[in-house]
């Protein structure tokens, strides 16, 4: 099995950058491994690409880790096996993207957010990466963390910018994600009362672990929610599915592929000035 190098940051695909040959097919982008398969406790991993651009070399997996073998569930999950192998990597800077359904009546397909905050509606997810480790006897010092800054705000500000540079019609620099467990899309009365009377902004099913064991592992993250859906309900009804996913990212998964590579190649992995490492502490239960 193959060791996980050393590198800083990380790209989590998702859904918004699914089919568009990320990261390798974009410009000034060095391929160093392609689709690597690394060996961890929880199973064999998602391949990743380990690349570079201006100088910055980063690891990519994509479909958050996801795969015809690996679910988003617990045990052994995909998320359990990504962060193995970024804690592994000694990675302090993480991207994300995902496809979302609007349960804002503001916004419309096409339409992206930089969110802010979020709320964990999942039920089937780990909780905890410490937790995950110990229960497969590796030794980890544990952590406990606040959940505030969540969102990395220096990551947050350099992927907007680089979002709006990639020509989507409108980007929101903040909003609130709603994470549900799915697989299934949400009823209308769940879009309406769970989530717009709530005052979340946009709802999608997988930022949940990685916001968390983000912090866990210490890595900053931030993540661009592409809008493709009206939350079932909410505005018009009128869409069909070839529409919001293979016809959307045929044409969003570059600009997004691209913003996200844009903001890599001006990331510093070992800046911590945006203080998010602040908020976690060595456990008291440890
Ligand atoms: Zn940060």
């Amino acid at each position: 099995m193959s060791e996980v190098p050393k590198v800083g940051i990380a790209v989590i695909g998702g859904s918004a950058n699914m089919n568009a040959k990320f990261p390798e097919d974009f410009p000034s982008v060095e391929v160093l491994t392609k689709d690597v398969v690394y060996d961890t406790p929880f199973g064999a991993s998602a391949p990743f690409t380990h690349a570079k651009i201006n100088g910055r070399e980063f690891l990519s997996v994509p479909f958050h880790g996801i795969t015809n073998y690996i679910k988003n569930t617990e045990p052994n999950s995909a998320g359990e096996r990504v962060f193995y192998v970024l804690w592994k990597a000694g990675v302090k800077k993480i991207l994300g993207t995902a496809l979302c359904g609007s349960s804002s009546r503001l916004l419309d397909p096409a339409d992206a957010v930089i969110p802010d905050g979020f709320v964990d509606y999942t039920t089937k997810r780990c909780q905890a990466f410490y937790r995950a480790l110990e229960s497969k006897g590796v030794e980890v010092e544990r952590t406990s963390y606040r959940l505030h800054q969540a969102f990395c705000p220096e990551l947050s500000k350099s992927l907007y910018m680089n979002v709006k540079k990639a020509g989507f019609p409108r980007v929101f620099q903040r909003g609130v994600v709603g994470v549900a467990e799915g697989p299934h899309l949400e009823s209308p009365d769940e879009v309406r009362i769970r989530y717009t009377n709530a005052g979340i902004d946009v709802v999608t099913m997988n930022l949940v672990p990685e916001i968390y064991f983000a912090r866990e592992i210490g890595a900053c993250y931030a993540c661009v929610e592409v809008v493709s859906n009206y939350g079932e309900g909410c505005v018009s009804t009128t869409w069909e599915g070839k529409m919001a996913f293979s016809d959307f990212q045929a044409m969003w998964a570059r600009p997004t592929g691209q913003a996200l590579l844009d903001t890599v190649a001006e990331t510093d992995p070992e800046s911590d000035e945006c203080g998010c490492m602040t908020y976690r502490w060595k456990s008291i239960f440890g």
